[in-house]
């Protein structure tokens, strides 16, 4: 009912005068809040690292490993560099993963700077060594270089990889995804077109790219599905713990950050512990996002850092395991 001095809501007369957030709070759609953890699926959780560089990194990575082993992911995966030594790190981190650990590793792989042979010969020693689980990628170009140019007689990209993977064992393959589209894309649609033929391939599911505002993602699945792609999509979250770093990162590779974000973190750069706390805030909220809206699988970009990953976790609904 309007009256002459104002818009008339359960007796209560808004005129000019009303407070901004009175007006929003009578006028505005409501938000319910977000379902309880408990109400929902127990999160599916996998955590991503990196091989440690020098023994003090060592240290770092086998402290988060043992700290966050407890809550039972479904796999660890380890990265993938371009040089020999770091491969050889990702092999001795994931042997000591399947020798220490209760945990699954999952090896990524890539085609960078090598024969197809020699990277079959990888996967082989793999499968002996008794890892299932390959996350198959293509690889950045190496540093200096801005375009990426496959090795003469390698995988030329991501999607025969699979195919050679599947030739040397029967391994479950993961694969990259990009919710933003992949910066060497020709367009959205056929970044979409390459993820399908690796999933036809050979690939059961996609890990994508991290993202911040939970609708990308969302909008992501949408279009997934409308592609005929049914394979799950992990949502990769990367709790940020160095905002500007993350920005540095993210104009390469094609995530955007919200200024939003910019926002939340401005003033902040001296000051680690309130860092630390948004970051926690900012992850959670996306997280609790997307399982309220039906996401119940997370891959995390741990960095090496148990923290943010933990309390994130726990907030989904995650707890350790008893035995
Ligand atoms: C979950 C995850 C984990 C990662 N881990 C690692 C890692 O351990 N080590 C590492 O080096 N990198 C890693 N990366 C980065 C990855 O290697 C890069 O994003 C790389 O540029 C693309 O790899 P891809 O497997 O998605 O490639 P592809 O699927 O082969 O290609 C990606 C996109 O590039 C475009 N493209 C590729 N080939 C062509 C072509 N011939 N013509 C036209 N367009 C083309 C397509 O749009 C395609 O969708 C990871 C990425 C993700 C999402």
């Amino acid at each position: 009912m309007r009256k002459a001095q104002g818009l008339t809501i359960s007796g209560y007369v808004m005129n000019n005068l009303t407070p901004g957030p009175l007006a929003r709070w009578l006028t505005g759609p409501r938000f319910n809040a977000l379902p309880a953890p408990a109400a929902l699926p127990a999160p599916r959780l996998s955590f991503e690292f990196f091989p440690p560089k020098t023994d003090k990194l060592e240290e770092q990575l086998w402290a988060c490993i043992r700290r966050l082993e407890p809550l039972g992911p479904r796999f660890v995966s380890v990265t993938y560099g371009a040089g020999g030594s770091t491969q050889e790190r990702t092999h001795a981190t994931v042997a000591r993963l399947v020798a220490e650990t209760s945990l699954t590793p999952a090896a990524h792989l890539t085609c960078v700077g090598a024969t197809r042979d020699e990277v079959d010969e990888v996967a082989r020693r793999y499968w002996a060594a008794g890892v299932r689980h390959i996350v198959a990628l293509r690889g950045d170009p190496p540093a200096g270089a801005t375009e990426y140019v496959p090795h003469p007689g390698g995988y030329a990209q991501a999607e025969d990889l699979v195919r050679g993977l599947k030739r040397v064992g029967d391994f479950e393959i993961s694969v990259g995804a990009y919710p933003e589209t992949h910066p060497a894309a020709l367009s959205a649609d056929a970044d979409l077109d390459f993820l399908k033929r690796k999933i036809d391939a050979g690939a059961t599911r996609a890990i994508t790219q991290y993202f911040f505002d939970a609708e990308v993602f969302l909008r992501f699945i949408d279009r997934c599905h409308a592609k005929g792609i049914t394979v799950p999509i992990v949502p990769g979250i990367l709790p940020v713990s160095n905002f500007q770093q993350v920005v540095k990162f993210s104009a390469m590779c094609g995530a955007s950050v919200p200024a939003w974000m910019g926002q939340l973190f401005e003033g902040l750069e001296e000051d680690v512990e309130t860092r630390r706390m948004v970051a926690a805030v900012v992850a959670a909220e996306q997280v609790r996002l997307l399982q309220a809206n039906g996401v119940d699988e997370f891959h995390f970009y741990t960095l090496n850092r148990p923290d943010l990953t933990y309390a994130i976790a726990h907030i989904l609904g995650a707890r350790p395991r008893k035995d």
